[in-house]
């Protein structure tokens, strides 16, 4: 056939086309291959993105015709084959719901991090902790290490604007006219404080389960409630809550019930 007929012929025939490719892909990965015509159907569109398909002619585009096998492993049965498009399929490749789930949660906070808009109110200070241990190297931590913790995550800058060292020091993070990086459910509208520490010894059972623990010092609360006392005063209608608080969060952060604790210690 000449490259035109064959052009033709891949446009005419998109069920033959991609049996023909699944059975030698099936082959050259030792995969199993049992399909006919029949098992396929061909989509108008995209199941998974909506986008429009088609077969286009011999070059392959977003909206191409692409076989997916369900899960990989299984091979090219009855079943487990769904005809989606070639973005969608290259998307997915071989990877599981919750890992392109996880991928999506990744872009959406990197978009969200580029296109911000400037804050113009202020609805929660959400308290914070590091999630790191109490005692040894971790007592030192600071601004600098977590802005460096996030940056490598991909963000612009640290996601929190204050953070309050083991020492009881307040650190300035993110400009607090820039929504922060610390919880997706608040940032357009919060100013977030971190308490370093919150989290059990490293290889402890309450690290294993996932605890939090509250071991802050006593300067570290000192320090808190003087930095809150001073938002609170710049934003009256802000309310002070933990990040488990906010409606939704399954997190144990910041590991101790910051509402009880500010009505107890506000001025
Ligand atoms: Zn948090």
């Amino acid at each position: 056939m000449s490259n035109q007929k064959h052009r033709n012929w891949t446009a005419n025939n998109p069920l033959k086309r991609m049996l023909y490719s699944a059975k030698k892909r099936a082959s050259d990965l030792g995969l199993p291959f049992n399909l006919t015509e029949d098992d396929l159907t061909l989509p108008t569109v995209c199941p998974a993105l909506g986008i429009p398909l088609s077969a286009g002619r011999g070059k392959r585009h977003s909206g191409s015709y692409s076989l997916d096998r369900i899960n990989p492993a299984l091979g090219y049965v009855p079943g487990n084959v769904v005809v989606i498009s070639d973005l969608a399929n290259r998307i997915k490749t071989n990877a599981t719901a919750d890992q392109v789930a996880a991928v999506a949660d990744w872009l959406q906070a990197i978009e969200n991090e580029i296109k911000y808009n400037p804050m113009t109110r202020i609805d929660f200070l959400a308290v914070h902790c590091s999630a790191t241990p109490a005692g040894g190297k971790h007592e030192a931590i600071g601004a600098a290490d977590i802005r460096r913790w996030h940056r490598e995550k991909g963000w612009r800058d640290i996601g929190y604007h204050f953070v309050i060292k083991r020492d009881g020091t307040v650190e300035t993070g993110r400009p607090t006219d820039q929504p922060g990086a610390h919880e997706p459910r608040i940032n357009s509208r919060s100013l977030a404080v971190c308490l370093v520490g919150g989290a059990p010894p490293i290889g402890s059972e309450a690290a294993r389960k996932g605890l939090g623990e509250a071991n802050f010092t006593p300067v570290q609360y000192a320090s808190l409630k003087t930095l809150l006392t001073t938002l609170t005063r710049k934003h009256p209608k802000a309310e002070v809550l933990g990040h488990r608080d906010v409606p939704g969060v399954q997190k144990a952060c910041p590991s101790f019930a910051v509402r009880e604790w500010w009505a107890a210690n506000k001025p």
